[in-house]
């Protein structure tokens, strides 16, 4: 998402603060308003995400400049990103424990001991060449199971239907007599919360979990290959009993281009020319991705010489710079001579012979010194 946050506002710094002051500034603005602090405060917790969101961004040096030169980040690649949709606070929560230490004893173990993490997904996305070569915006279809709307996600409507556990009247723990012995587990009912649902949510079944079919809006990098992966973290299926969600992996596969290929990030064409151009020299119009360029050809060029068009490749991905464009010229041996053309090109063999031909000499000396000469 394209936010018109202000981050230095948001953790009330200078424009110019030092990576020292920006840190202090989170630390003491984001102990406040966790989520372990303030269970079930939503406020507090979105103040959070707004913490954490500036914090990742102005405390990574590359996203900072990015951030102040154009005012707005890619957010795919921070922990919970996914995208602008900063949700998954478990992601936060490593994101905070990096800065603080483990100070509330591991966030991930939030939800209780049946917390489940979601499960991650894959989308496969086809990219023409271009889209991969420029970057773009795709939409993408995915069926996953979120949290219900109807219980949001608890399992239950209201809280009148949890009640005390009656297999372990609330200790979490039961104790089975076996043979002279007595031996303590945890409650399977209630999972050693003491609590148990009475009344299920009518929607969901008490799971806390629907399926729901969604459009995510993905920024694709310029770059990708067929094969490339992007992770987008939180996008996953949602985890049970306030587990974290899972991410979602989209998987690309590039389709080919009429004209070009790929090495890498290089572009790779190849140009038919003359038989006359080759010999004589010649400036070509090469296409490249970004339109044709002017090219010569020295007098003399062979075919299959490969040509260096620096620059003029796919750019990086994740990085900066980017490859060449390679291209090779292939010489085209004339075809459907007329009568004068024959005799043009009879005059010219008898009158060239081969001789300036060096790769043809030392092929004959070559075959010569193997075989004999006959
Ligand atoms: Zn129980
Ligand atoms: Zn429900």
């Amino acid at each position: 998402m394209e936010t018109k946050k202000d981050y230095y506002e948001i953790l009330g710094i200078a424009r110019g603060a030092s990576p020292e002051e920006i840190k202090s500034a989170y630390r003491r603005l984001a102990k406040k308003v966790h989520p372990d602090v303030n269970p079930g405060d939503k406020q507090a917790e979105e103040k959070f995400k707004e913490l954490s969101e500036a914090y990742a961004v102005l405390s990574d040096e590359k996203r900072r400049a990015q951030y102040d030169q154009f005012g707005r980040v890619d957010l795919s690649d921070m922990p919970g990103g996914g995208f602008g949709d900063f949700s998954d606070i478990g992601g936060l929560g490593d994101l905070f424990g990096e800065v603080f230490g483990d100070i509330f004893g591991g966030g991930r173990q939030r939800g209780g001991a049946r917390s489940q993490r979601g499960r991650d997904l894959r989308v496969d996305v086809r990219l023409d060449f271009t889209e991969a070569f420029t970057g773009c915006d795709k939409r993408i279809k995915v069926r996953r199971l979120e949290k219900c709307t109807e219980c949001s996600g608890r399992g239950y409507a209201s809280e009148s239907d949890v009640q005390v556990c009656a297999e372990c009247g609330g200790s979490g723990q039961v104790r089975r007599a076996q043979g002279f012995f007595s031996m303590v587990s945890t409650c399977r009912r209630c999972g050693g919360e003491g609590r148990a649902i009475s009344r299920p949510c009518r929607k969901c079944g008490g799971e806390g979990l629907e399926e729901q079919q969604r459009t995510i809006k993905v920024r694709v990098p310029a770059g990708v290959e067929s094969g490339s992966r992007l992770r987008m973290g939180g996008e996953g299926e949602a985890g049970m009993n306030a587990g974290p969600n899972g991410d979602l992996y989209l998987v690309f596969e590039v389709e080919e281009h009429e004209l070009f290929s790929r090495q890498g990030d290089d572009v790779v064409i190849s140009v038919p020319i003359s038989y006359g151009e080759a010999a004589l020299g010649a400036e070509l119009k090469v296409p490249t991705m970004e339109g044709g360029i002017k090219m010569k050809v020295p007098a003399g060029t062979q075919s299959g010489k490969v040509f260096r068009l620096r620059g003029k490749g796919v750019p990086h991905m994740g990085g900066f710079g980017r490859g060449d464009q390679l291209v090779e010229v292939v010489v085209e041996t004339p075809v459907g001579l007329g009568r004068r053309e024959r005799g043009m090109l009879e005059e010219f063999e008898k009158s060239h012979g081969g001789k300036a031909n060096s790769s043809r000499v030392a092929f004959d000396k070559l075959v010569e010194k193997l075989f004999g000469s006959k």
